[in-house]
């Protein structure tokens, strides 16, 4: 049995964002399909639109043609009347025939080169003719003659003559010549040849493959001609009625080429002409542009295509880098967050098969390799399979395999023997990220113990298993009784509240709890220790006479506390001030003794901490002179004894100025220039921090909207908030307050807070950043580094920047774990979308590590001190603060 008791198992949900990412991912494809059908659409819309308005035109032009071509036929005809007429008058007025040759010469008869005309008497003979060439001398054989001859009518008769092998057939125009009592007399005919007929011609609306025809109603004939020049066919395509129009398709023609036919009769002859206009020749000239329109269209839908391909690619590309990038944090807040939990960056390993048969530890914390009693470097690089027994280890891959199946995996469970983990109880976290695994084990074993510790020594102090104040002030007086020779060193654990507030109330217990076991195992059977609350505590040594011996112990607590802790959360270290009294000099009841050591633990605080005084009468001075300093900041407050300097912030790799530090100086009349280092601390302990910090801030305001009013090209200022400040002076409301009153941007104030105002995580805290940001100011971490703050809390909190502290700029040329350090702060906050400003840069050398490692922007003495308002007012007009040779281009 693995899992003795398995409290929860999950599946990753999956994001809500999904199906919105699928969407947009299935919005490119289906813009481009919707917007290439619309494309073909109109494209094949407007061809057929332009077809379909080109054989209009072909039936109109048809029509048109048609009755044009009737007209000429008509008129040539009508020639052919007026001229047999004219010749029947002039023989029936005449006693002598009409002489044809006269005739002609005085133009008579136009077109003679296709007509000819004879007058034939009444057997047949030709008598006269206007050819030169010689005809046949007799037409009594033929049809028209004897029609005439049998036919009293006068009207023209019109007639074929069947055509020659290769020749066009003839038609022959007649009249009847009578005598004068309207015998049969004669015949004057002209023979024209058919294709006469055809000789219209109007190239404009021909086109190459026009076709004209004509046909007699009797059938006797049937002419059609393609083109100007094209031979001459037999061959009509069938029509019905007087007149009309139709489109014939190609079969109709010879040519096969589909025609519009327009068609005419001729009212007063018994002929009908046609006219065709060629589909091809109508729609030759467009072909091109509609071949050019299909070009578009295929050419717009490649385009579409490729777009769509292109933005699906990067849809799906932003989609995995945001995925992807959700891991990454997600992966450093399970690496940072709690550290009490080790974390194990996990890779899989698969064989031939795609099988996962083992994990590789790709990185890992020191808590993590502590688990396994390795030091991370040992941990790192190894396969998984290596820190388990072959009997267990299958066991454990499994739970690893089906984790990466899923995605996600908790359970709690007791430490099997088999196991290489040195701990009882753990909680087992894993997550899938990306092709990896991210396991997080947190040691449960110490609560549990904690519990039953707790149970055991409720008549002590809870948390340490100490004695309590009363009980030292009982024993006290009483060895002060029956003792020579007492002493008390009260122990101070320095800064212990900002490990509260950076770890939690467990972790900080769990510290007192240990240093009181090592501050009780350096005693001396006869010595004790006590619990006097909070970070304090009271050693009573039996036979301490010499304030030597005092501070050798002294010395030796300071030694024993700044040996690391391993706690749950990190292992710490701890500095400690320290006050000695010795009885009786310097105090004979318990009382006196006890508040002297005390007084001395305070005013070794108060000289910087991490020191241990004796007691001294003048001691009491040092506190009174720290009354009067109170006394005198108040009075500067009142009185407005500040003013601010400012130190500008620089890109690093440019040197161009982005904004600047506000940094308070006191102008206490009877001193030389106070250093805030010198009376923020008082103020914050004072709680005089507030209405100072209020100061400060109306000051920065004011000098903004002072510069405004000079023209000059302001740049934001960044405002220290202290840890007090942030947590009671209600930033938030005096920031609305004053950008109200000046009428400032928003980016024209940023906050810089540190590590240890932004801890603890409460929810009040969360709100008022919360609210601070809504305002559009920028948030900075000041000093980062020196708190205990991970990264990845800072980046929830939505902290826009790091300051790091001066100490790590320091420290980047001086050894190669300086250098290790900042970039892994500047690697992590880019990944956590967070900037990076140095520090305390005085040096060349270390502007140029910075550039190589990314770091963002540079403040420090190298670009330059903290300086008055007035010149600050150069710099912004100067705007670029390197030296030359300083800037440099950043690498691409
Ligand atoms: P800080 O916020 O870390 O400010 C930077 C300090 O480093 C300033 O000291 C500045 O003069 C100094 N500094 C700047 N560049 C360099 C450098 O290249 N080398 C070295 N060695 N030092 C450099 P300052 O002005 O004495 O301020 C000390 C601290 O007092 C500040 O540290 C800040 O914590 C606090 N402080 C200053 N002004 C204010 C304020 O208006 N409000 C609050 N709450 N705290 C303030
Ligand atoms: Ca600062
Ligand atoms: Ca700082």
């Amino acid at each position: 049995m693995i899992f003795l008791s398995q409290s929860k198992t999950n599946v990753t949900a999956s994001v809500p964002s999904q199906n919105a990412a699928v969407l947009l991912f299935l919005l490119w494809p289906t813009l481009a399909i919707f917007l290439g059908l619309a494309l073909w659409y109109k494209t094949l819309h407007g061809i057929e639109d332009d077809q379909r308005a080109l054989a209009n035109a072909g039936m109109q032009n048809a029509a048109t043609l048609a009755r044009g071509y009737a007209q000429f036929v008509t008129r040539t005809l009508e020639q052919m009347d007026q001229v047999t007429m004219h010749v029947k008058f002039d023989w029936e007025a005449s006693t002598a025939p009409p002489r044809l040759e006269q005739m002609v010469e005085h133009g008579l008869f136009t077109a003679t080169q296709f007509s000819r005309i004879a007058l034939v008497n009444r057997d047949g003979l030709v008598i006269s003719t206007s050819s030169v060439a010689s005809g046949p001398p007799s037409i009594s054989e033929s049809e028209y003659f004897g029609f005439h001859k049998n036919n009293n009518s006068t009207a023209m008769h019109i007639s074929v003559l069947p055509a020659a092998l290769g020749e066009m057939p003839t038609i022959v125009f007649s009249r009847r010549l009578d005598t004068g009592d309207d015998n049969f007399d004669g015949v004057v005919a002209i023979a024209v040849e058919a294709d006469h007929l055809l000789a219209f011609d109007d190239p404009l609306s021909f086109g190459q493959h026009g076709l004209i025809g004509i046909a007699a109603l009797d059938g006797m004939l049937r002419l059609t001609r393609i083109g100007r020049d094209g031979p001459v066919h037999g061959n009509l395509p069938a029509v019905n009625g007087e007149t009309g129009t139709r489109l014939f398709p190609a079969a109709a023609f010879a040519d096969h080429s589909a025609r519009y036919v327009g068609w005419q009769a001729l009212g007063s002859y018994p002929f009908l002409v046609l006219a065709g206009i060629s589909d091809d020749d109508l729609m030759q000239p467009h072909r091109e542009s509609w071949r050019a329109y299909r070009h578009f269209a295929w050419a717009g839908t490649l385009l579409l295509v490729l777009f769509a391909a292109v933005a699906m690619l990067l849809s799906a590309r932003l989609r995995y880098r945001a995925r992807e990038q959700a891991e990454l944090r997600a992966t450093y807040r399970n690496a940072t967050e709690g550290g009490s939990d080790g974390f194990y960056l996990l890779q899989p390993v698969r064989n031939g098969r795609r099988t996962i048969v083992d994990f590789l530890i790709l990185d890992c914390n020191q808590r993590a390799a502590a688990f396994y009693g390795v030091e991370k470097d040992a941990l790192v690089g190894k396969k998984f399979s290596d820190q388990y027994s072959s009997a267990y280890f299958p066991e454990v891959l499994v739970t690893f395999v089906e984790a990466m199946r899923i995605g996600q995996y908790e359970d709690h469970f007791e430490v099997p023997r088999a196991s290489p983990v040195r701990m009882r109880w753990v909680i087992r976290k894993l997550v899938r990220t990306g092709d990896h695994l991210a396991l997080t084990l947190q040691d449960i074993s110490a609560a549990k113990q904690h519990q039953v510790e707790l149970d055991r020594v409720a008549s002590l102090d809870e948390l340490t298993g100490l004695p309590h104040r009363g009980w030292l002030m009982l024993t006290l007086q009483a060895a002060l009784k029956n003792q020579r020779g007492l002493a008390v060193l009260v122990v101070g654990l320095d800064s212990f509240k900002r490990i509260n507030e950076a770890f939690g109330l467990l972790t900080g217990n769990e510290l007192l709890r240990m240093a009181a076991q090592r501050l009780g195992a350096m005693l001396r059977p006869s010595d004790h220790v006590v619990r006097l609350g909070g970070d304090e505590f009271a050693l009573i040594l039996a036979g301490l006479t010499v304030d030597d011996d005092g501070d050798i112990l002294a010395n030796r607590v300071k030694e024993a506390l700044s040996q690391p802790f391993s706690l749950l959360a990190t292992t710490l270290t701890l500095t400690a001030s320290t006050g000695l009294a010795i009885a009786p000099r310097d105090g004979a009841d318990a009382e006196t003794l006890l508040k002297n050591a005390d007084i001395a633990m305070h005013a070794a605080k108060s000289a910087g901490k991490n020191r241990h005084r004796r007691y001294d009468p003048q001691l009491a001075a040092v506190i009174q002179r720290r009354f009067e300093t109170e006394l005198a900041l108040r009075q500067a407050i009142a009185q407005d004894e500040f003013m601010l300097v400012f130190q500008p912030r620089v890109d690093t790799w440019s040197g161009e100025m982005r904004s600047m530090e506000a940094l308070v100086r006191w102008y206490r009349p009877g001193f030389s220039l106070v250093s805030p280092l010198d009376f923020i601390p008082l103020a914050e302990e004072t709680g005089l921090i507030l209405p100072l910090g209020k100061l400060i801030m109306e000051k920065a305001f004011r000098q903004i909207a002072q510069w405004q009013s000079k023209q000059l090209p302001v740049l934001p200022v960044s405002v220290n908030v202290s840890a007090r400040q942030f947590h009671e002076g209600h930033v938030e409301q005096l920031l609305a307050g004053l950008f109200a009153r000046y009428q400032l941007a928003p980016n024209l104030i940023e906050i810089e807070l540190t590590e240890s105002a932004t801890m603890g995580e409460s929810s009040d805290t969360i709100a008022e950043l919360t609210s601070i940001r809504a305002l559009g100011v920028k948030m900075f971490i000041d000093d980062f580094g020196t708190g205990y703050s991970s990264l990845s809390q800072l980046q929830r909190l939505k902290m826009d920047a790091l300051k790091v502290d001066r100490n790590f700029t320091a420290e980047l040329c001086r050894t190669t774990e300086g250098e290790v350090f900042f970039r892994a702060i500047v690697s992590m906050a880019h990944a956590l979308g967070m900037s990076v400003v140095a520090e305390g840069v005085e040096t060349l050398e270390e502007l140029r590590v910075l550039q190589q490692l990314g770091c963002d922007e540079a403040q420090g003495y190298l670009v330059a001190r903290p300086l008055p308002a007035e010149q600050i007012a150069e710099l912004l007009i100067k705007r670029y603060l390197f030296t030359p040779g300083l800037a440099m281009a950043p690498p691409r």
